[in-house]
């Protein structure tokens, strides 16, 4: 599992912590969602743990072993940030067997990989195509490829539906609910949206102001909310 142990970050020039002595455990194999309003401190706290921003105090730890100093490719995490994009004069396919190219796994062993990893994203028609020649859903699609396709100890996504209309929302959101099904894997979210974090997630962690204000299943978070704060933002709709 993946254990942050009081966890903050300060920003140069910021008043305050944008991350602010942040606890959390997350279980082998969970969906954990990061739910709060923009500026609450989601996306630091993601980007610490993927290696992106180094951490003001806290550590870390990856089942047992602390990985706060490693650097981002030695932590075997899978991400998907938006600003993480596709190589675009690369195919859908040399893009997924880019990571496994780097890490010199075998080549008949890398064109059984992508093609699963295509498949698993129903992207298998598409392999030959540029990033311009697909649409914004199936770009993150061959980014989710991409992300899980050297089978790492957990993927991280950044609010990873936030640039798509609304029905390519819904069914990507349904096709990463079935890759957590299919492959077993811990998943960490980062979303604004309530609906999408309570249709998706194990558990949620609240963010506000830096902290986590409450974590709990969707069940315990609508039944009760420990905090108006997370009352309210719940509570809101789109
Ligand atoms: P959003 O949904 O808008 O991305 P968030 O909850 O992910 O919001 P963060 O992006 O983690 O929030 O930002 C938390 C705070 O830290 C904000 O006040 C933000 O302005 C600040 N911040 C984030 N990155 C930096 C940076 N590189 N330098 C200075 N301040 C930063």
């Amino acid at each position: 599992g993946i254990r942050i142990n009081g966890v903050s970050k300060v920003f140069a020039g910021l008043h305050r912590p944008a991350v602010d002595d942040v606890s959390l455990d997350i279980a082998p194999g969970e969906f954990m969602t990061f739910l709060g309003p923009s500026g609450s401190g989601k996306t630091t706290t993601l980007s610490m743990i993927a290696g992106f921003v180094p951490l003001t105090s806290g550590s870390i730890c990856i089942d047992g072993k602390d990985i706060s100093r490693l650097k981002p490719h030695k932590r075997d995490l899978g991400v998907v940030f938006q600003q993480y994009a596709l190589f675009p004069h690369l195919t859908a396919a040399k893009n997924v067997a880019f990571p496994l190219q780097q890490r010199s796994v075998p080549k008949p062993e890398i064109e059984t990989r992508v093609r699963d990893a295509l498949e698993l994203v129903g992207l298998s028609d598409f392999a030959d195509r540029l990033p311009r020649q697909l649409s914004g859903g199936q770009q993150q699609r061959v980014a989710l490829a991409r992300a899980v396709v050297y089978q790492p100890r957990a993927l991280l996504m950044d609010e990873p539906l936030g640039a798509l209309d609304r029905k390519l929302r819904d069914q990507l959101r349904r096709e990463i609910a079935r890759m957590h099904r299919e492959l077993g894997m811990t998943f960490l979210f980062v979303t604004h949206d309530q609906e999408e974090a309570l249709t998706l997630s194990d558990r949620i962690a609240v963010f506000n102001n830096g902290r986590v204000e409450q974590v709990g299943t969707p069940d315990e978070l609508y039944e009760r909310p420990s905090t108006l704060f997370v009352a309210q933002f719940l509570g809101e709709s789109n």
